[in-house]
């Protein structure tokens, strides 16, 4: 049979394109990446073998070989895992289907800076080896199948596939090395290599030499048991560092480690990290949590949703339990009880760490809390055996301190005669903290929480109060402030303004917006705006609504309280006029003027822009000198 010429995905012809002409300086990964694969590739026969232990009869011991042949200029990586066909090979090798690369793809601009830097985040896996290749020929035979198959590819824009002999199971992966990739020719170098990436992994690495005169005896590099066995002495950073990288896919640090084995009524081990550098996915739907279940060593899966809540889907690591059968399903996981009572220990021992960091290493924590906190904070909506906890351990901004605050460092500081602790939710902290509504908290130096995730309205909706103090929203019914003493002596005395004025002009904005809003009131919490829009204290938060609404989960919308600032000078005017003149003309535009400035400060579509904009140019032509 004659080899079929087979394209890349678009995309892998993108992504081949930026490895082949500019990827890193740290060409060396491409090591890490094909024993990585490998040492996966024997995981997943180990656990098909408990079922069908033919599968491994004629060759039980897993392991990788790297074979160096310097006349040659190939080096090679063996593994007698779960090998390829041809279909498997087309699917894995001429694609990207990993979670979340549909939205890491569409992030590539082409322009190679920019590329560099997201790649460095996604890693490239297998296509990593034409970072160092002119030419990879994978030759595999799938384990319980005969045929085996070769795919070559100089990492154009195509590959092809063909009929090959192969004695076993399993894959190979060999490289033709570039000019420039000499030095992975060289034995000294690739020991040093294949000991830093593969120390970690449960089973043994041999290098093999072909140059060497006479036979080529293989040699064992690594130490060949699973890392989560050893004792945390006997382990280095660098090796919890490579094992991070390994098992989480990631490039950066772990952030925090966590290795500790369980032993009494449930006995397991974990080895659990948490990434210092934000995936690019951690949003993207189809994201799954990282930790992969082990029994007795034996990986089983990683795709086990019971074991990690879905709000700590940073973590990465593994769990390794010694009370699970080996042959337990994947679909009979989801509801085991052991399961979740393994899941129950993970999630007291992060949030514990997460705790001791909250406190002791308030830095270090802000940067986790920048990264995860939006995820974390879905667990005091989800996980109400938690959520104080978890609510302790929150950190928000906040309109009257720099950085991150906590719940109770908020209401600590709060003033004599607060009663609440208030907030605001919206799109970002920036423009939050702009909000007219909170003009008259500021003036009063009453705090105010900016909360800009999506979350923040979701979790509010089942937690109704912090340490006995009520959490109120500033953009929801009245704001009463009278109670909090002022620092500044001189906002107390107010001067009075004229209340008969104000009456008419409140009865002639009432009439004018009477289908378009609930109510129109005087505002204690403005001093610089003219007029802010507010919900109904009954009524669902305005940022609420609309996040509800762009999700098409709501339909309909509450109706406004206009509240108008007795203070601001165009407010007195107009209640002059309006007394003076009536309400038809000037102050029923300024009335409908003035609603739709507050909906464009909320954020809110104005119902008709043309309108508004002619009364605007109208109303600004009538402050010039006629021409
Ligand atoms: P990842 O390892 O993150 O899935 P890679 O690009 O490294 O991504 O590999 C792509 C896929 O190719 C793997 O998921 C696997 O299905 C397949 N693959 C790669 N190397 C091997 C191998 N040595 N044995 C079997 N399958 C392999
Ligand atoms: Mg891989």
């Amino acid at each position: 049979m004659t080899a079929e010429t087979l394209s890349f995905q678009a995309e892998v012809s993108k992504l081949l394109h930026i490895v082949t002409h500019s990827l890193y300086s740290e060409k060396e990964i491409f090591l890490r990446e094909l024993i990585s694969n490998a040492s996966d590739a024997c995981d997943r026969l180990r656990y098909l073998a408990i079922t069908k232990p033919e599968l491994t009869a004629d060759d039980p011991a897993f392991k990788v070989t790297v074979t160096v042949d310097a006349k040659a200029k190939t080096l090679s990586v063996a593994d007698n895992g779960i090998g390829m066909n041809r279909d498997d090979m087309v699917e894995n090798l001429g694609t990207i289907a990993r979670s979340g690369s549909g939205a890491f793809l569409e992030q590539l601009t082409g322009d190679a800076d920019k590329d560099i830097s997201l790649i460095g985040q996604f890693g490239v896996g297998f296509y990593s080896a034409f970072m160092v290749a002119d030419k990879v020929e994978v030759a595999s035979r799938k384990a319980g199948e005969d045929q085996a198959w070769r795919w070559v590819s100089d990492g154009g824009g195509d590959f092809s596939i063909e009929e090959a002999e192969r004695p076993a199971r399993g894959t190979t992966v060999q490289m033709t090395l570039r000019k420039d990739a000499a030095e992975f020719l060289e034995l000294d170098r690739l020991r040093q290599i294949v000991t830093t990436y593969s120390n970690h992994i449960a089973l043994p690495i041999e290098i093999v030499d072909l140059g060497k005169e006479g036979d080529a005896e293989p040699e064992t590099i690594n130490q060949a048991s699973a890392i989560w066995t050893r004792p945390k002495s006997e382990i280095t950073a660098e090796q919890y560092t490579e094992f991070y990288r390994h098992v989480g896919h990631g490039f950066d640090e772990p952030w925090l480690t966590l290795h500790s084995k369980a032993e009494g009524k449930i006995e397991y081990t974990m080895l659990l990290f948490v990434p210092s550098a934000k995936p690019f996915d951690l949003f993207s739907p189809e994201r799954k949590h990282g930790v992969k279940l082990y029994v007795k060593r034996v990986f089983i899966t990683d795709d086990c949703e019971g074991l990690v809540p879905s709000y700590m889907r940073f973590l990465r690591g593994v769990v390794d339990s010694e009370d699970l059968p080996l042959n337990v399903s994947r679909e009979l996981l989801q509801n085991n009880l052991l399961v979740q009572k393994i899941r129950t220990a993970v999630v007291k021992r992060v949030l514990g760490e997460l705790e001791k960091k909250a406190e002791k290493q308030l830095e270090e924590f802000a940067t986790f809390w920048e990264n995860f906190g939006a995820v974390l904070k879905e667990g005091i909506y989800e996980d109400t055996e938690m959520r104080d906890r978890l609510l302790k351990l929150a950190r928000f901004r906040s309109s009257g301190q720099d950085g991150l605050t906590s719940l109770g460092e908020y209401v600590e500081r709060m003033k004599e005669g607060q009663d609440a602790v208030y907030y605001i939710t919206g799109p970002d902290s920036d423009s939050l903290a702009r909000s007219p509504q909170l003009e008259g908290f500021k003036a009063k130096g009453v705090e105010v929480l900016l909360l800009a995730d999506p979350v923040d309205d979701f979790w509010l909706g089942v937690v109704h109060e912090f340490d006995g103090k009520p959490l109120k929203s500033v953009t929801r019914g009245g704001a009463d402030l009278d109670t909090v003493k002022s620092d500044d002596k001189e906002d107390d005395a107010e001067k009075p303004e004229d209340s008969a004025e104000l009456s008419v002009l409140i009865a002639a904005f009432k009439q004018t917006l009477e289908d378009q809003v609930k109510d129109v009131r005087l505002s204690k919490r403005l001093t610089d705006s003219p007029v802010c829009l507010v919900a109904d204290d009954g009524d669902m938060d305005m940022h609420l609504e609309r996040l509800l609404r762009a999700h098409k989960q709501l339909d309909s919308a509450a109706k406004r309280i206009l509240e108008i600032n007795p203070k601001h000078a165009l407010i007195a005017a107009l209640g002059k006029l309006a007394k003076e003149k009536g309400i038809k003309g000037d102050v029923e535009d300024a009335a409908r003027l003035l609603l739709d400035q507050a909906r464009i400060i909320e954020g809110e579509a104005l119902p008709d822009p043309g309108a508004f904009s002619r009364r605007m140019a109208d109303f600004m032509a009538k402050g010039l000198p006629a021409a």
